[in-house]
């Protein structure tokens, strides 16, 4: 089977697609043919260094993948069925998915959801999985479509772009912020019915600024997520997930005491598995066909560390599609 290998060389990380053994695997119940990967945030840092995700080496990066059982040790799944699998660490601190085939526990995997295949599955991915979380992070803060506009940071990310289609087919009037104009077709094209420059959110902020969101949804977290929070409605949601844009959050204490914000934080790695299992049967019921039409990047291994730099420049659009087989 063919891999992408991280190694540690002279404090750099080494990509290299190379073959690897069955019995080079790490421990687990089920090995899995791997059809389908896909490249997430997480994934590209991990491959350029970019950011210590990865601790252990050798390491077979790949958050995320979909495929067919090969072998499996625990009833729960047989030879020929087919899988998801993100988070838990995979491709972190396990093998993971940019490979031909990973040994992993079974406890990790979803059986393919009903309407899904391998492909469909990895448009979505990690990034479409949180993008949904972060929308039922909303609904449960009771945020509904007649309360207000959503606005979503990051907007053409794998996540954004997600969570702009899925809540614009739920009846939520969303406005995107991207810093890139280049993106503005296909965010009209997703849903939003508005699109703000990132640089409206990066200004000074003042603990409370004029209200206008009813919910948020944060890919981008530091100065943007901090104005996004000062102009929150009274009693508005903010679903935070990511770092894109820095890890700090220059905030106060304000939105929360005198607006009565929510800021909820959204991981979908170690999501308990009932709560994945209803993530993905919403995605389903959810996104529109023209979603999965919307053609992603489709990269073979061999592309996946190159593509991994241009993630990380902000020179992608929308998610990126690893064809393992
Ligand atoms: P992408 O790279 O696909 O999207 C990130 C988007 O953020 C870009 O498209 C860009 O959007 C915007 N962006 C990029 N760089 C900057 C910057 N320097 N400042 C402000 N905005 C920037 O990544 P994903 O969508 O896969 O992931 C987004 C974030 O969510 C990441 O931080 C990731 O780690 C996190 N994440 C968290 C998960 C969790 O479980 N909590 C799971 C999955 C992802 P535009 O050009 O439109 O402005």
């Amino acid at each position: 089977m063919q891999a992408l290998v991280l190694e540690q060389s002279e404090g750099k990380i080494v990509a290299t697609v190379k073959p690897l053994t069955d019995d080079q695997l790490p421990a687990g119940e089920v090995v899995v043919d791997i059809d389908w990967s896909s490249l997430n945030y997480k994934d590209a840092l991990a491959i350029t260094g970019k950011s210590k995700i990865i601790r252990n080496f050798p390491m077979v990066p790949g958050i995320d993948f979909a495929g067919k059982v090969y072998y499996s040790e625990d009833p729960r799944f047989h030879s020929g069925q087919e899988v998801l699998l993100t988070g838990w660490g995979v491709g972190e601190n396990h093998w993971g998915g940019l490979a031909e085939r990973a040994r992993v526990k079974a406890d990790w995997l979803v059986p393919m959801p009903v309407g899904l295949d391998g492909r469909k599955a990895m448009i979505i991915g990690t990034a479409g999985l949180t993008a949904m979380l972060c929308v039922m992070a909303l609904e449960e803060g009771g945020i509904t479509p007649d309360c207000g506009e959503i606005v979503v940071t990051g907007a053409s990310g794998g996540v954004g772009s997600t969570a702009v289609a899925l809540l614009s087919t739920l009846g939520y009037q969303v406005v995107a912020v991207s810093g890139r104009e280049s993106t503005h077709g296909y965010l009209r094209q997703l849903g939003a019915t508005e699109i703000l420059p990132r640089s409206a959110f990066n200004s000074d902020v003042r603990p409370l600024e004029k209200q206008r969101w009813a919910g948020a949804i944060d890919t981008v977290g530091a100065g943007v997520l901090a104005s996004v929070l000062a102009q929150m409605n009274y009693s508005g949601v903010v679903a935070a997930c990511g770092l894109a844009g820095g890890l700090t959050l220059p905030t106060t204490v304000m939105p929360f005491i005198l607006r009565n914000v929510r800021l909820q934080g959204v991981d979908s790695v170690s999501t308990p598995t009932p709560c994945r299992i209803e993530a993905w049967k919403r995605l389903i019921k959810v996104l529109p066909e023209t979603f999965y039409q919307q053609v992603p990047h489709e990269v073979p291994l061999s592309e996946v560390a190159e593509s991994a730099m241009k993630l990380l420049n902000n020179d992608i659009t929308g998610r990126t599609l690893v064809k393992i087989r």
